[in-house]
């Protein structure tokens, strides 16, 4: 639509805070939106190019090489597909490394625990704890026995519910049990049970307690240690974890543009992070969710179709121990984030499109409930409440930037999230195809709307 043209359509502009008439002005991207699906629907691409970078590099833990030449690729990448102003964005993150780790019940009987130490713990010393296990079933539990956590190994087996409410275990679990003179910390796998599959993920130190090494332990060995503890038998495990801290190094966000046709200077963002934990391939979290923000870019390119707007896609750094990337956007675009018109993160796997989270005005809302209007057609078109992202996060919030992330059926994400399982195959190039359709027809018609969200 030409500016003239629009003028004419200006009332509903006017009266955008309804949905109908939301609805009526969007109407007029009902072409662009279709050829934008069909174009994403129609191939493989976007799952071609995640299992390309997951089979050919791998995971990509921050401050670890892999991640360093997934970085180059996707910037080598971009240019090829043609977009704009493709550059990395140095920021400095920090390298925490795993090294090997074991744990092992040594009595009653001898049993190897599938084990996983979190991000960011501490080590043990060569020769390991060994100490007898305190089975708590939640924070209350362990205050009501505190005083026989001292000298003990501290089993927080907390089944899983969403992961809202069960990953904090993880992350505080540690200092405290150590607040109690625990010798460390285990956490019953922050997900569904699985096939004795642990899930690793970042813990959090607080200040005032000692750090004490920490590891997450597959359901079916916390279930173990539960049943020997109610029985009275006093279970002992040995715990060896070579973890520790290195010095901060460089690394990057990567970022490439649409640059707009009429408003350069507004930007609407899509992004998802390319950093991953160290097992699995990161396929899921979040290799998915950076190819489909890219294909956004990539489709509107290919179809040659510019929006108003500057789209501009960001491949953040360090999300999973440390969130530098968002950090550092926050702080290398002070200047333009009252510019942003949008930012949308994909961090929920890339399985069957529902829509999107969103986080803003009422009438933002509305328009954005229009859009999603158009993808009807491959069932996301909801818009549920609360969107955000931990990247985009400090840039929202800073400058109270409309936020958006991708909602998609989740039901197999927490199974694999963080674990040796998170990999292509769980992806199925159908409905990763239609994420990316939905990042695309957001994207660009946010981008292109005659007046700002
Ligand atoms: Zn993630």
């Amino acid at each position: 639509m030409t500016r003239r043209t629009w003028a004419l359509a200006l009332p509903f502009v006017v009266l955008f805070g309804s949905t109908s008439n939301a609805q009526l002005a969007i109407d007029g991207y009902r072409e662009p939106a279709a050829r934008l699906v069909g174009e994403a629907v129609g191939s493989t691409f976007a799952w071609d190019r995640l299992a390309a970078l997951t089979d050919t590099i791998g995971n990509r833990l921050s401050g670890t090489p892999a991640l360093d030449r997934a970085i180059a690729w996707a910037t080598a990448e971009m240019k090829r597909d043609g977009l704009e102003n493709v550059h990395a964005e140095p920021v400095m993150v920090p390298r925490w490394v795993r090294g090997a780790e074991s744990a092992e019940i040594v009595s009653p009987a001898a049993h190897t625990i599938a084990m996983l130490g979190l991000g960011d713990s501490v080590g043990t010393p060569a020769a390991g704890v060994e100490a007898e296990v305190l089975v708590v079933r939640g924070f209350e539990e362990l205050e009501a026995h505190a005083a026989q956590a001292r000298g003990r190994i501290v089993l927080f087996n907390v089944p899983f519910t969403t992961y809202g409410e069960t990953v904090r275990f993880r992350s505080t679990g540690a200092s405290r049990a150590a607040r109690h003179g625990a010798v460390a910390m285990l956490v019953r796998a922050v997900g569904p049970p699985g096939l004795r599959t642990p899930h690793t993920g970042a813990l959090q130190y607080s200040s005032d307690a000692p750090k004490i090494p920490a590891a997450a332990i597959a359901t079916e060995d916390a279930d173990r240690l539960q049943r020997m503890a109610d029985r009275g038998q006093h279970p002992r495990v040995r715990l060896k974890m070579e973890a520790h801290v290195d010095a901060d190094v460089e690394s990057a966000n990567v970022v490439g543009e649409i640059r707009g046709r009429e408003k350069p200077d507004e930007i609407v963002v899509v992004s998802g992070h390319l950093d991953s934990w160290d097992v699995g391939a990161g396929a899921s979290d979040d290799g998915g969710g950076c190819v489909v923000a890219w294909e956004a870019l990539r489709i509107m390119k290919k179809l040659n179709l510019r929006p108003r707007r500057t789209v501009r896609v960001v491949l953040w750094t360090n999300e999973e121990n440390g969130g530098r990337g968002g950090l550092g956007y926050r702080d290398q675009h002070r200047g333009e984030l009252a510019r942003h018109v949008l930012m949308i993160e994909s961090d929920g796997g890339v399985f069957r499109p529902l829509g999107f989270g969103f986080t803003g005005s009422d009438a933002a809302r509305a328009k954005v409930t229009a859009i999603a209007g158009l993808l009807a057609g491959i069932g996301a078109d909801q818009i549920a409440a609360g969107g955000g992202g931990a990247d985009i996060g400090p840039s929202v919030q800073e400058a109270h930037i409309p936020a958006m992330s991708l909602d998609v059926d989740d039901a197999k994400y927490f199974l694999i999230h963080h674990t040796p399982a998170d990999t292509i195959d769980k992806i199925d190039p159908v409905e990763m195809a239609k994420c990316a359709a939905a990042m695309a027809v957001m994207a660009y018609v946010v981008a292109d709307l005659p007046e700002r969200l």
